[in-house]
């Protein structure tokens, strides 16, 4: 297939001149200088990138849009990515160090019901490894609220997901009407955590528990 590229080359050939003159023109961060030494496939220009760099390019390239810089825009572009990328580890790094935080501690959501994780775990590498990263705006959730911290019994989940889940099965009589610990939390619009530990942790009445609301600390301190 005989493209306009091609012609355009081929006439520019005959010509021993290119057809476009691009001389002071500005492609992205790029600024022809002047024309450069053909290299064939076409007119090459000396072109001037904002980050100083001087480099020579086809015109056909430019003109098509396909260089916008002298390559230095694409390695930050890269350089970006690896930073995300980087945030990712670190977090996924983060949660692991915090799960095993909640087992060893003297915690009594976790040590106290006997909940640890599985021992290859103990390196970050093996959590990687089984796990993966975590994804944006998810945390390490347990499919089972009261089995360990295994692969088989992980996963990376929203919030909302961990609510559905591990509280599902939470479910709390009041008022002649039953319904899980989140769904109360919800409807008083009281903050779960602060709902469930009144329960568990401070040993409030339910009634206690759901009926004064979200009443500022020191409601909160043990009876
Ligand atoms: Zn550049």
């Amino acid at each position: 297939m005989v493209t306009f590229q091609f012609l355009q080359m081929l006439l520019e050939l005959i010509m021993g001149k290119p057809l476009n003159n691009l001389e002071g023109n500005v492609f992205g961060s790029l600024k022809v200088l002047m024309i450069g030494r053909s290299k064939g496939n076409g007119a090459w220009w000396i072109c001037q990138c904002k980050c100083g760099k001087q480099k020579e390019l086809r015109g056909s390239d430019l003109v098509q849009g396909k260089i916008n810089s002298c390559g230095c825009e694409h390695k930050e572009r890269i350089a970006r990515a690896s930073t995300t990328h980087g945030m990712k580890y670190n977090r996924t790094y983060r949660l692991w160090g915090a799960m095993k935080n909640r087992c060893n501690r003297l915690n009594q959501d976790y040590s106290a019901r006997g909940i640890t994780y599985e021992k290859r775990w103990d390196f970050f590498e093996n959590f990687l490894a089984d796990m993966g990263e975590v994804p944006d705006e998810m945390s390490l959730d347990r499919i089972n609220v009261d089995g360990n911290y295994e692969k088989s019994n992980c996963q990376w989940a929203t919030r909302e997901q961990q609510a559905n889940n591990t509280r599902a099965n939470v479910f709390v009589e009041w008022n002649g009407k039953r319904q899980t610990l989140a769904q109360w939390a919800k409807e008083l619009n009281m903050n779960y955590d602060k709902l469930r530990s009144r329960i568990v942790r401070y040993k409030w009445s339910l009634d206690r528990a759901l009926s004064e609301g979200n009443q500022p600390e020191p409601a909160d301190v043990p009876v």
